[in-house]
């Protein structure tokens, strides 16, 4: 394959826009950014012709795949009356009511564009409802980068120490970012009840709320621990803190009813986004009454411009609709797709006798390239061989299967076998091609 357009795109590109990307981790595709030119259900075609299929599906939101048919049909007639209005529309009250429906954390519901906006909502909810302001955050968890939660993968030395002490050892995630801004966040390994009871137990009195990724999918795609999330929901709930479950990833890609639903576990406060629209921008806070009236009550602020636009509710309740047909097979069907292609990369890593393993919690998955045979926690996840899986990735979009460089696969409901078996026989193929020192 050649990338010759897309390097001259991106070369162009740079000239205007900063980093020519549009969001920073883009930048890290090898051999360059690839530029789009156009998709449809699984498929991406880029400008210099080259056609791959697609498991990057956009970091997420493609839980349909590209233009899903009847999702660009209903996007097109919600724009025919109006793409936003600036007052309330019907299709706020139906999303709403929906979500209320679908999500057993939300009694009330409130919307913004992004994952990130959905939990800078969330902490401030979490904290006005509290009367405190500090944060219980997990090493190898995202949620946005936003300057109050925003912090860099720390280094593993550092991984194992409770950072309460020192405060300001939490990393920042970026250069610029205002100091004094995680002063209020508390770093701590995930997977470790013992040491999370011992923090909350010890600091309750200033400990506002406890924001947790409910499946590590930002680190290894890692579940947690059995009993772990039922006793940080146990130990929150009597400690008066507030419980945060960020399912920006998991939201609407696990169940409709997210992680939380699958696993009966209720948090206070959920924040869903990416799959929610489908591909449009909307994500959203869920939570108990008493939470969420603190916006009604006008005690906290919540804003923005194109909030529950026409287009973005419309693209919401048609994905959710779709979704739910037929008692949502598609997220059996959707499950089994991505098992299929997780065994069958296990069973390519033993046939090329490469050391690797796949963490299929869902519809989603990640592959690494390890001599570990278990990675339950974000200390083995940073052992990978993060480097190998770049080039495999690399190889692999050369043989038609795009990938993000980090491991982590989505599988939306237009994934069929027909794709699993020819991703699994490119898989082969860039398998043999690895250099001897990936194999045992
Ligand atoms: N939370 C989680 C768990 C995420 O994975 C992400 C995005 N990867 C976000 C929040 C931020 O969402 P967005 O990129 O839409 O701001």
């Amino acid at each position: 394959k050649t990338y010759n357009v897309s390097e001259s795109k991106f070369a162009e590109s740079k000239k205007y826009l900063s980093g020519g990307v549009s969001s920073s981790l883009r930048a890290s595709m090898k051999p360059v950014p690839i530029f789009a030119e156009s998709a449809s259900g699984t498929q991406i075609r880029d400008v210099d012709g080259n056609e791959y299929i697609d498991y990057m599906l956009a970091y997420g939101p493609l839980i349909l795949g590209h233009s899903h048919p009847v999702l660009m049909q209903r996007i097109v007639e919600s724009m025919q009356v109006g793409f936003t209005y600036g007052i309330q529309h019907e299709g706020e009250i139906e999303l709403a009511r929906l979500l209320t429906e679908v999500l057993p954390a939300a009694e009330q519901v409130a919307f913004s564009g992004s994952g990130t906006e959905a939990v800078m909502l969330a902490l401030r909810l979490a904290k006005a409802y509290t009367g405190k302001r500090k944060v219980v955050r997990f090493h190898g968890h995202y949620h946005g980068w936003s300057d109050s939660i925003f912090t860099s993968f720390p280094s593993s030395d550092m991984s194992q120490k409770p950072l309460f002490e020192h405060e300001s050892d939490v990393p920042p995630g970026t250069a610029g970012q205002s100091e004094g801004s995680l002063q209020d966040v508390l770093l701590l390994p995930w997977n470790e009840p013992e040491l999370l009871e011992q923090v909350l137990r010890t600091h309750h009195q200033d400990i506002a709320a406890v924001i947790t990724e409910p499946i590590m999918c930002n680190s290894g795609c890692i579940m947690p621990l059995p009993g772990y999330l039922e006793n940080m929901r146990k130990w929150t709930k009597a400690l008066g803190i507030v419980l945060i479950f960020d399912e920006v990833i998991t939201g609407f890609r696990l169940s409709n009813g997210g992680a939380h639903g699958k696993f009966g576990i209720i948090p206070d406060l959920v924040t869903v986004g990416k799959a929610l629209g489908g591909g449009i921008a909307i994500s959203a806070v869920g939570g108990s009454r008493s939470i969420m009236e603190l916006v009604e009550s006008a005690k906290v602020s919540h804003l923005g411009t194109l909030n529950g636009n026409r287009v973005s509710t419309t693209a919401a309740i048609t994905t959710i609709r779709e979704l739910s047909k037929n008692n949502g097979h598609l997220y059996q069907q959707m499950e089994a797709t991505a098992g299929k292609l997780a065994e069958g990369i296990r069973s390519l890593f033993r046939k090329h006798d490469i050391p690797g393993l796949v963490n299929q919690p869902g519809p989603m998955f990640h592959v690494m390239f390890t001599e570990l045979t278990e990675v339950n926690h974000f200390d083995h996840f940073q052992k990978r061989d993060a480097d190998a899986y770049t080039r495999f990735a690399e190889l692999l979009m050369e043989e038609g299967v795009l990938v993000r460089p980090n491991g982590l696969w989505y599988v939306s409901a237009v994934h069929s076998d027909r794709e699993v078996d020819e991703t699994l026989k490119a898989i082969d193929r860039v398998l043999e091609q690895l250099p001897n020192h990936e194999r045992k």
